[in-house]
């Protein structure tokens, strides 16, 4: 295992009383890195945690960390921090005692865990309240403290578990900043475990996706986006219109589709396809352009405008083509100025092969 691999899953499983909730799990967490685990409520991503942290263990496989096997290894010689959700704080004890727990309990001297808690609290920006207890502390200052717990021993990796699902959203937001402020700074590999997929596209540097105890695509979030490798990942993350159809021909990076109603869609596709494969053919709203320029693009209809609606930043067109009585259009403001189509009239709409992708299961 190479140095810039902090830690590996390979084959990992885990079932509850003979129910699979991590199934066949096998891939890689790079140092330095910020990875987040999306997906829906009960996908695996916390038992997947749980299982790097020593508090699961897996029913077969093998997680490996800093190159040596540590199932069966206690969670605290793992050098593992965590902050979760529901991993409270020591209500009896100060701040300043929660943040040097893990340092008294690996014997640290006291000079050093000293300085180490007051570096860590600073890092959080919480050294001037060293002596307060946590019952004085607002939802946001708890997270901070655990954070700088969790941080305090010098870690090989952080694992977060929707560390900010209990607070609102400006403070969420904030802390999002400042969370993804404090990777920077310090390099540790942190892994975060989020069902919000705005959060895990703004703060990662991968996002492995899950779904039923699988991890579907880990890449980076601009790859997520624009490079699905499948109807769930697509469908999953952001917005997205769907035309489903069968291959007609393929070239080296682009196909056509003609779909189930005798609409032909040109399309970039990832490899693996061949003419007769039943496929799904993914385009985002804010990649369909109207009027003008969408004339001549490679795929272009005229279709009827069932409601425009105004939201300030952009507008949300919704038209109607065969088979598909809703095709969400999204256009900025002031990318199309005054011609927006409205509600009744008809618009041409287009899109490139590159804005349309090709997914095969
Ligand atoms: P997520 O974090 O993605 O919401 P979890 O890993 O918490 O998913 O849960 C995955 C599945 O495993 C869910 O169906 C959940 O109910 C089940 N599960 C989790 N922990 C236990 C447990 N201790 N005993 C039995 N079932 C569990
Ligand atoms: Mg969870």
């Amino acid at each position: 295992m190479s140095d810039d691999i902090v830690a590996r899953y390979e084959n990992v499983s885990k079932d509850y009383d003979g129910v699979k909730v991590v199934s066949d799990l096998t891939f890689d967490i790079r140092r330095g890195e910020f990875l987040s685990l999306l997906g829906p409520s009960g996908s695996g991503k916390t038992t997947t945690l749980m299982m790097l942290a020593g508090l699961q263990s897996p029913s077969s496989g093998n997680i490996f960390l800093d190159g040596r096997p540590i199932v069966g290894i206690p969670a605290h010689q793992r050098n593992i921090g965590v902050v979760f959700q529901n991993y409270a704080l020591f209500p009896h004890m100060s701040v300043g005692e929660n943040v040097s727990f893990p340092l008294r309990a690996r014997r640290t001297a006291r000079a050093e865990i000293a300085r180490r808690v007051r570096e860590s609290l600073e890092m959080v920006q919480l050294g001037p309240l060293i002596d307060r207890w946590p019952g004085e502390l607002s939802g946001g200052q708890q997270q901070r403290v655990a954070l700088a717990r969790a941080l305090v021993f010098d870690p090989s990796v952080v694992l977060l578990d929707e560390p900010l699902g209990a607070l609102d959203r400006q403070l969420r937001e904030n802390m999002q900043l400042e969370l993804k402020q404090l990777h920077r700074q310090t390099g540790i590999t942190m892994i975060y475990v989020t069902h919000d997929q705005g959060e895990a596209m703004t703060m990662s540097d991968r996002v492995a996706v899950f779904d039923q105890g699988r991890i579907l695509q880990c890449s980076a979030p601009e790859r997520i986006y624009n490079a699905p490798e499948s109807r769930f990942v697509a469908e999953f993350v952001g917005e997205n219109n769907r035309f489903s159809g069968t291959v007609e021909t393929v070239d080296a990076a682009e196909c056509s589709v003609r779909t189930d109603d005798d609409v032909r869609i040109r399309a970039v596709h990832g490899g693996h396809v061949a003419a007769g494969d039943a496929v799904q053919v993914y385009v985002r709203p804010e990649r369909i352009e109207v009027g003008g320029a969408a004339a001549t693009r490679d795929n272009s209809f005229q279709v009827p405008v069932l409601d425009a609606i105004f939201l300030g930043d952009h507008t949300r067109l919704k038209v109607a083509m065969p088979g598909h009585p809703e095709v969400t259009v999204k256009r900025n403001f002031l990318d199309d100025a005054d011609d927006l189509p409205a509600a009744g009239q008809t618009a041409t709409i287009g899109w490139s092969a590159q804005a349309a992708r090709v997914v095969t299961h």
